[in-house]
């Protein structure tokens, strides 16, 4: 009995490979050598500053929609995070997988001179370091619920927040960056201002898409929870419809989509930990709707060519109005 020969070619490029050489090559990206991590050209960020703005107007319309929501708080994160809020969100429980610790040099003069030493014979050096009391942000609301702690005012509150974004998910998909944009809406109140924050997001987030000529789909997703147990809270999360994901056909019917945008609902999981309470007194729910910047300037990318500006003029007019 005689096995085929292992074909000793390189095999044909995925489709997310190609995608990414193709970027590559039109300097869109700049590869650094660690998979998932790019330099982005000024190319590439005019579009990303373009999405940020369309955010911005849609989360006027979604105001205008709805008049008597608070006023947003806008935030613009540092891209680290208190390890100390970072404990009380669960993450470590979860995502261990993702995240990324920062760590620093606090030895004396012996220590460095040892760890010089060992940097110079080629040595890991990675164990002189010792953590601070900081992380990389995993997701960019995070960081808003230890500032809402305490009693709401009557109507919640609405937290307009932008994040760089850490998940340790080496890749070779061009869509799937170690280091991305995160914006984020984020509602918290009462159940139900919470679950119509959602449930609006989800629709506008879909039309928002449908409108740059991109092929998104509404889908009921699971966060990648980490182990054993992590399967049995992805179904729960699947089961009980609490994260919506807007999927985007990137590299055509047969290849998996790509999540560019969520719209989640948390019940009361970051109220309780955080001691966020609703003006009535109970338990705060929250829901929030993020858009990946660099994931859907990837999609338009993909979609309408990588050269913006010959973007379909009905496309450029929603991005650049
Ligand atoms: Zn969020």
């Amino acid at each position: 009995m005689s096995t085929a020969p292992v074909a000793s070619t390189p095999s044909t490029p995925s489709p997310r490979q190609a995608f990414r050489q193709e970027l590559l090559d039109a300097g869109l990206l700049v590869d650094t050598g660690v998979p998932g991590l790019y330099l982005r050209s000024g190319e590439f960020e005019d579009v990303v500053q373009a999405l940020d703005r369309y955010v911005t107007r849609l989360g006027e319309a979604d105001r205008e929609q709805v008049p008597d929501q608070p006023r947003p708080w806008r935030l613009a994160l540092p891209p680290v995070l208190a390890r100390s809020v970072f404990e009380r969100t669960d993450y470590l429980a979860s995502f261990p997988h993702l995240i990324g610790a920062v760590s620093t040099f606090a030895g004396d003069d012996r220590a460095h001179a040892q760890l010089l030493a060992r940097h110079a014979a080629g040595q890991d050096w990675a164990d002189c370091l010792e953590p601070t009391q900081t992380m990389l942000v995993p997701a960019a609301c995070h960081a808003v619920y230890p500032q809402l702690t305490g009693r709401l005012p009557e109507g919640g509150r609405l937290v307009d927040v932008l994040a760089s974004c850490f998940r340790h998910e080496p890749s070779d998909d061009p869509a799937r960056m170690q280091a991305f944009r995160m914006r984020e809406f984020v509602r918290v109140g009462t159940p139900q201002e919470a679950l119509a924050h959602r449930d609006r997001w989800v629709r506008s987030a879909l039309e928002a898409l449908l409108a740059l000529d991109l092929d998104a789909r509404q889908v009921v997703a699971n966060d990648p929870f980490f182990g054993r147990a992590g399967r049995l809270l992805a179904v729960n999360q699947r089961d009980d419809a609490l994260k919506f994901e807007i999927e985007v056909a990137v590299f055509g019917p047969d290849e998996p989509g790509t999540a560019v945008a969520s719209s989640n609902y948390h019940q009361t999981h970051f109220g309780a930990n955080f001691d966020i309470r609703a003006a009535d007194g109970e338990p705060a729910h929250s829901a929030c709707v993020g858009f990946g910047l660099e994931r859907i300037t990837l999609a338009l990318m993909r979609r309408h060519g990588l050269d913006s500006r010959v973007w379909p003029s009905d496309v450029r007019r929603v991005l650049w109005p």
